[in-house]
């Protein structure tokens, strides 16, 4: 079967239709490349052929490359040197191929008629015309930054040529996805049409195209940039402070941003062909770097198969939910009631009382009115979300309900009788979740009559934007369970990851470990600003002091209280328990929503630091690098996924990464924590650790499973994959 049709009319305008069988979308790979080619070319030498039309025959154009073939071809060659040659032959092949459509004296226009990412919209940049359909649903651009690539196919190239310097760059480095609405106003389609018309318009226009219409301008003589010229002083301010800007937001850590910037500036000062070489320079280059590989692995192909559900139990059949039941109409409660209308789910959401029931319902109407006011939604579209929702105080109303999802209170006297309420009433087959963010699911489960179908299912705040759910089993959960709850998941467009039972489950307890080393470092005398900026530099989203002030230092003491509870002799308490015990029963001091925590927050400007912190731990006479800082959030963090991996609390690598990095935002630039430990090597990383250890403590000591790795040189990937 072909991935693309080319089909000439009556007329003399041939029409490549991309429409790869057995794919919801169509990709750039080398099969669907190599028949665009010959298309393109068979076009090209056919004298009855007056011009093409480039379309899809899926809802969207082309989402952009295969990255597994891009990854296969990042992989191939048995020499480094080999694979070098190999990747820069491919691109250039394509350079040379979206160059005889760009200088052809035959048009080339791109009916657009959906989402066009990446190589997909690459094309589309290539032809003599962009005619985009007018659905705001549809994604165009260049999105390679966001996954630690950047556009290989010419796109750093004609978007500067189009754009000028300034006004590509931050699309480029951000990814920008536009509407086409946007795209027409930023000049990068000509036009808007409804999706049915883009055919017909492309070949009005094919038919009346002036000569000049298929000259590009960066091909006619004299040809200037619009924006900032490089070679002007003006220029050169304008890229050094775009470059500190970045810089500033993103320190250093992603190698594709300061590789944009390179070709966007060096594009400037020599001709488009010219320009395209460096860009694939630099594209192979890229590919080389582990921090962009890593971030493809994990951002795309995992992803990818965590959404595919690739540990879901293949025996049981796949479930759809027309319906779910929601106890606890809070925070959690709401967002996930919210979640499940948007994605056509009937909700019956249940409080204690129809007033507190209500105001769960609330908190939906509110978004859903921001979302028509912001016009992203048709008003119908969110009252009929907010009616699949139904307030209710009453137990009885569970009957029939299939998956019941409890966000009451977190303690587990209150969870106890709400499971033992629900399941009087609820069928036998009906699955019982918990959304505990803490508690044992094991322990729970000791409520339920069914332990079996059992089972957390763990959200994030706001669950409105989280994409992540870490599912957890119980020691008794059963395959059944499991595997409605990774339908149920998906079906809410999010991405699973199962994990077995364990304190803080996978997530809570390795982010844990991120904010615990802060406290430490405040209580051994660091400054707080170098511990606030460690945090940035190292990648992650926040600072961990005012991390901890948004998550609550209260939270994070009653945690720690409760665990000490659970574990009776065996807790040994830290320097950092003592600490956040200090700032919340003596210092008053909970955090961001009372206004004092580790910050302080004026009502007439921005937080800052709590000066009273150096009372508490007096500054150290010397202080650690910046650097140093840096390393210990990392190490502390990928040493506990390792420990989880060790301890089969998660069992997939991948599933650790991706967790990571969709659940607590660990810095992206490693691919995740055991991504990070593989790219410094097991025995570095080991030998790193030893040296925390003998500096700041036993918990940086390496876990036996490193230890062996390291001792045979192998990799954590390599290793203990289970999955493809
Ligand atoms: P919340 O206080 O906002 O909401 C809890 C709701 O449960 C309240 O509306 C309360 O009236 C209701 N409730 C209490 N007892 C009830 C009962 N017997 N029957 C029915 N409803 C009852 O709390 P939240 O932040 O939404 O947290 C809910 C759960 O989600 C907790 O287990 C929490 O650990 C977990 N969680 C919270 C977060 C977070 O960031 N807030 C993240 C992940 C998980």
């Amino acid at each position: 079967m072909p991935n693309l049709t080319l089909a000439r009319g009556e007329d003399g305008i041939a029409v490549i239709t991309w429409d790869m069988p057995g794919r919801s979308m169509n990709v750039m790979n080398d099969a669907s490349l190599g028949e665009f080619a010959a298309a393109v070319d068979g076009a090209l030498s056919d004298s009855e052929t007056e011009g093409v039309v480039v379309t899809s025959g899926k809802p969207a154009f082309i989402a952009g490359a295969d990255l597994e073939w891009l990854e296969a071809l990042m992989a191939s060659g048995e020499t480094e040197d080999m694979r070098i040659r190999s990747l820069f032959d491919r691109f250039m092949d394509l350079h040379h191929l979206f160059r005889r459509i760009e200088t052809a004296k035959k048009p080339f226009v791109a009916a657009i008629n959906g989402t066009a990412l990446g190589g997909g919209f690459e094309i589309c940049l290539a032809c003599h015309r962009r005619i985009a359909t007018e659905d705001p649903r549809a994604l165009l651009g260049l999105p390679e930054a966001k996954v630690g690539l950047f556009p290989g196919i010419g796109g750093t190239q004609r978007y500067l040529r189009m754009l000028g310097a300034l006004e590509a760059l931050p699309l480029l480095l951000e990814g920008t996805y536009l509407s086409p609405a946007q795209a027409l106003a930023r000049g990068l389609v000509d036009e808007v049409a409804p999706t049915a018309e883009l055919v017909a318009r492309a070949k009005d226009w094919i038919r009346a195209a002036p000569a000049e219409a298929l000259v590009k301008p960066w091909d006619k003589p004299g040809f200037i940039i619009p924006g900032a010229d490089p070679r002007t002083l003006a220029g050169v301010q304008a890229f050094s402070a775009a470059n500190a800007m970045q810089r500033a937001k993103t320190y250093g850590n992603y190698p594709a941003l300061d590789a944009i910037q390179s070709v966007v500036y060096r594009g400037m000062l020599v001709p488009i062909d010219t320009a395209l070489r460096i860009e694939t320079e630099a594209f192979v280059r890229l590919t080389l770097d582990p921090r962009a590989r890593n971030m493809v692995r994990t951002q795309f192909i995992n992803l990818q198969q965590a959404n595919k559900l690739a540990r879901r139990p293949a025996a049981v059949a796949r479930k759809r939910f027309s319906r779910i039941d929601v106890l606890g109409a809070g925070l959690m409660g709401s967002g996930i009631a919210h979640v499940a209308a948007r994605a056509g789910i009937d909700v019956v959401l249940l409080d204690v009382n129809a007033e507190a029931a209500e105001r769960g319902l609330d908190h939906i109407r509110r978004q859903q009115q921001t979302a028509v006011d912001r016009g992203r939604i048709p008003e119908a579209e969110a009252r009929a979300i907010v009616a699949r929702v139904q307030p209710v105080a009453d137990y009885e109303r569970l009957a029939g309900a299939e998956l019941v999802i409890e966000a009451v209170f977190e303690n587990r006297e209150v969870k106890a009788e709400v499971t033992r309420r629900a399941e009087a009433v609820l069928r036998s087959e009906a699955v019982f979740a918990s959304n505990t963010s803490t508690l044992p699911i094991t322990g729970l489960a000791q409520a339920s009559a069914r332990p079996e179908r059992f089972i957390g299912l763990h959200f994030f705040s706001p669950v409105e934007r989280m994409p992540l759910v870490e599912i957890i089993r119980g020691e008794r959960t059963g395959e059944e369970a499991l595997a409605w709850s990774m339908d149920f998941v998906r079906q809410i467009g999010k991405t699973p990851i199962v994990v077995n039972d364990s304190r803080g489950f996978y997530t809570s307890r390795v982010f844990g470990t991120y904010t615990r080393e802060a406290v430490l470092m405040l209580a051994e005398g660091v400054r707080p600003a170098l511990i606030e900026n460690g945090g940035k530099s190292a990648g992650m989203p926040m600072a961990p002091l005012a991390l901890s002030d948004e998550v609550a230092i209260s939270l994070i003491h009653q945690v720690a209280v409760q665990t000490a509870k659970d574990l009776g002799d065996k807790y040994r308490p830290t320097a950092a328990d003592r600490l956040i015990a200090e700032m919340v029963e003596r210092q008053n001091r909970p955090g961001r929503r009372a206004g004092k925590g580790f910050y302080d927050y004026p009502a007439d400007g921005p937080k800052r630091l709590w000066p009273g912190l150096s009372g508490l731990a007096p500054e150290a006479a010397t202080q650690p690098s910046l650097d140093d800082v840096k390393t210990r959030y990392l190490a502390i963090q990928a040493l506990e996924a390792a420990r989880c991996l060790e301890e089969n609390v998660v069992t997939d690598p991948a599933d650790a990464d991706v967790g990571a990095l969709l659940g607590w935002g660990f810095a992206p630039w490693t691919g995740g924590p055991l991504s990070y430990i593989d790219m410094l090597g097991t025995g570095p990383f080991v030998e790193l650790c030893d040296r925390l250890a003998q500096q700041h403590g036993a918990r940086f000591l390496p876990n036996p499973m490193l230890r062996d790795l390291a001792r045979r040189g192998a990799a954590i990937y390599s290793e203990r994959r289970t999955a493809a």
